[in-house]
């Protein structure tokens, strides 16, 4: 049996360490483009900030770990056709050569490319003159650059178009470094995955660390600033009232998404689905016979919603697991995602899990949103911080549909989330939340649990609202 994957990211390398650790007789070729197989890119914004001293430390495996469990890498290699009826991958090797790879089952994971808005200036790499200073950010190539400019160029001052959570987490590693940062965001708030009521608390988090926020703001053109400016280049934007609006900076980061890698899977054929990923079943198989797909660059089964478009690292992990183990010939499925996500900003985290109220009116529930706010432990103890919560159940039939959360970053957001996500995934009812047992010590927690106390909270207005 011979594997042949194509993307050593997440996905890639999650299917080629599971089909090793079901078969290891099974030969295995993970195909990558560049030489970083297995970074963590996630990390990212912690080794930009200094946090994490070298981007070796980005590794999830070394080379020779890799190696090890039995993997033939072939870096710096990049596929470029796929014939599906010969089951043959053509790629060009590190040294130019055009080489054909045959395959039994082949696993495509070539993620996703960051969206490049339509944003004058930023027509590809170095358009404004060699070292411009302006970035996208998703690959170690992406950081290498972007390490240089803080390196060589000593910028002073940042303009970071996008205010998702890479853009959130590159305002706050920027600011480490020691650089003005300004973060523009075209839609109302930062953060728009959360509710606005969370994304101002976001923003206050932002503003209280020196970053100027300028939200409803739409970028039109980057310009290398005329010689005597204070930045090096010039941000044109139209701002939140339509006014024409201008800031300088020494550099530029666009980080406004992603979309998925698919030319190669849709050139041989495959289908594609929402967004333009590629359509896979909950085995990852594609329309296309031996040929599985997982990660970014493919479609997202949601347990609430059905098909969607929800990259990240988590569910691409998952998605090759399930794509290593079935190119073997098993049956495994991916269940779904919820969209967990948590994001640290500065001293504070953000999370949430499920639908929003909107979300789950789309989808046809009857959904009710309730506010609360609970401390993370008692708060004799010291140390206690205030969680925000916002919790969405359907009024039907009590089922908990989503939760947003915000607290400060030692107020265990993220494990908390994961309650409700955990409770999402066995459909669980908002009450039923309350009878979950859960730990407790003073300076640790409460005896209830504040997200059970948001549950409390939620019943009692759902009660109040029936009568
Ligand atoms: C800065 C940053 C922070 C993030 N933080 C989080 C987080 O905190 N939590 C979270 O869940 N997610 C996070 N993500 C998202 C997460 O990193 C991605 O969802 C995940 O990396 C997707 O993995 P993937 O394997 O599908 O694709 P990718 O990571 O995009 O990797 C694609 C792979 O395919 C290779 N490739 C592409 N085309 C070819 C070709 N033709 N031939 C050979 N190789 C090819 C590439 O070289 C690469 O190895 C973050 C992303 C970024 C950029």
């Amino acid at each position: 049996m011979h594997l042949v994957m194509i993307g050593g990211s997440d996905a890639g390398i999650s299917a080629a360490l599971r089909a090793r650790e079901l078969n290891p007789a099974a030969d295995v070729t993970v195909v990558v483009a560049d030489a970083y197989p297995n970074f963590s890119i996630c990390g990212i914004p912690y080794y930009i900030s200094g946090e994490v001293a070298h981007w070796r430390n980005l590794a999830h495996r070394s080379i020779a770990d890799l190696e090890a469990a039995g993997m033939w890498l072939r870096l710096n290699t990049t596929a470029r056709r796929i014939d599906v009826a010969a089951r043959k991958l053509a790629v060009t090797s590190a040294t130019g050569g055009e080489e054909l790879l045959g395959y039994d089952k082949l696993i495509v994971a070539t993620g996703a490319v960051p969206a490049r808005p339509p944003i004058g200036g930023l027509d590809g790499p170095d358009a404004l003159g060699p070292g411009d200073g302006v970035h996208l950010l998703h690959s170690m190539g992406d950081t290498f650059a972007v390490m240089r400019t803080l390196e060589h160029a000593a910028p002073a001052s940042a303009v970071i178009v996008g205010a998702g959570y890479i853009g959130l987490e590159m305002a706050d590693a920027l600011t480490v470094r020691g650089l003005a940062v300004t973060q523009m965001e075209q839609l109302a708030d930062v953060l728009p995955t959360v509710d606005p009521q969370l994304g101002a608390l976001v923003r206050a988090e932002l503003q209280s660390h020196g970053v100027e926020v300028l939200a409803g703001t739409t970028v039109r053109a980057i310009t290398r600033a005329a010689p005597g400016q204070a930045g090096k280049l010039e941000v044109q934007a139209t701002a939140a009232d339509g006014t024409a609006m201008t800031r300088a900076a020494d550099m530029v980061l666009v980080v406004t998404g992603v979309r998925p890698d698919t030319a190669l899977a849709a050139e041989a054929g495959a289908i594609l689905g929402v967004k333009s990923a590629i359509a896979v079943d909950p085995g990852m198989r594609t329309n296309l016979p031996d040929v599985f797909a997982a990660g970014d660059c493919v479609i997202t089964h949601h347990r609430l919603l059905g098909q969607t478009y929800l990259p990240l690292g988590t569910t691409a992990h998952k998605q090759g697991r399930v794509a290593g183990e079935n190119a073997l010939g098993g049956n495994r499925q991916f269940t779904g995602s919820l969209g967990t996500q948590v994001v640290k900003i500065f001293n504070q985290a953000a999370a949430r899990t499920g639908l929003r109220d909107h979300e789950a009116a789309a989808a046809g529930f009857d959904p009710v949103t309730v506010a609360s706010r609970a401390d993370d432990h008692k708060s004799y103890y010291p140390g206690s911080h205030p969680i925000a919560m916002r919790i969405t159940g359907d009024r039907a039939t009590g089922r908990l549909l989503g939760m947003q959360l915000f607290g400060h970053r030692n107020a265990e957001i993220a494990k908390r989330i994961d309650i409700a996500a955990t409770a999402i995934f066995n459909s669980m009812t908002v009450a039923a939340i309350s009878d979950l047992d859960l730990s407790y010590t003073p300076p640790l927690g409460s005896p209830w649990e504040a997200v059970q106390m948001g549950a409390q909270a939620w019943d009692r207005e759902v009660l109040r609202l029936s009568t």
